[in-house]
């Protein structure tokens, strides 16, 4: 039977492998990449569709030149046909190039409000191309919302079982006298991964490797509270 303190050593390892399994499942959550990927799909179907949307907002422009355009002919237009009529200009060659002049105004507004036809046509093309890349996004928004939600759910879940393990953990640490907890931390520091490990029929179980049967018997004849490494990756023996 190992020294307590060793056996709560090994215990200290167990839930720290616990601490480790719960932070990786935290960072690497299916849920995260479920939101990356319609994160990617939404970018995706916006780029799809940049070219549509910049004619779309090219085409309003010219739209709104052509709206001021035909908004200026109907000023012209309404001050000769005021002049045409109020009695300011009597003679007859000039009431006839003012006609004239309104006629010319009337047909350059008709062939810029066929223009305007074209472009709103053109426009309304467009947009049904851009609504339905918008009903793609929503839907990728939606999903986005929902995944964050199951996720923000799921990493409460983990965090409160790492509290309850972190708690545990400080309570056996406490117990444990400060060198022996020094030494397992500093090892964690330098190697990572399991630093303390039982040996078993003189394999360390933390790299499987047999110690030559001297040195088992040498560790053997030891008091059991002596610190002892495991001479090929340097684990505390538990014995
Ligand atoms: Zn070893």
């Amino acid at each position: 039977m190992a020294a307590p303190g060793f056996e709560a050593l090994l215990k200290t390892q167990e839930l720290d492998t616990r601490l480790a399994q719960l932070e990786h499942a935290r960072t690497h959550h299916p849920l995260l990449q479920k939101i990356a990927a319609a994160r990617g799909h939404a970018l995706e179907v916006a780029a799809r569709v940049q070219d549509e949307r910049e004619e779309r907002h090219s085409l309003e422009r010219d739209q709104k030149r052509l709206d001021d355009e035909v908004a200026m002919l109907d000023a012209k237009r309404a001050v000769i046909e005021t002049r045409l009529y109020d009695g300011s200009v009597t003679a007859t060659k000039d009431l006839l190039a003012m006609q004239e002049e309104s006629k010319h105004l009337a047909e350059r507004k008709n062939a810029l409000e066929d223009s305007e036809l074209e472009i709103m046509e053109r426009v309304e093309a467009l947009q049904a191309v851009l609504d339905t890349a918008q009903a793609e996004i929503d839907g990728d928004d939606e999903l986005i919302a929902q995944c964050e939600n199951e996720l923000a759910e799921e990493l409460a879940t983990l965090d409160s079982e790492s509290s309850v393990v972190e708690t545990e953990r400080a309570a056996i640490v406490a117990e444990l006298p400060s060198d022996l907890v020094d030494a397992y931390e500093e090892l964690r520091l330098t190697q990572g991964g399991v630093v303390v490990a039982r040996l078993v029929a003189g394999a360390c179980q933390a790299c499987h490797l047999n110690l030559s049967a001297m040195r088992v018997d040498q560790i053997g004849k030891l008091d059991d509270e002596v610190l002892v490494h495991c001479d090929q990756c340097g684990a505390i023996l538990v014995r």
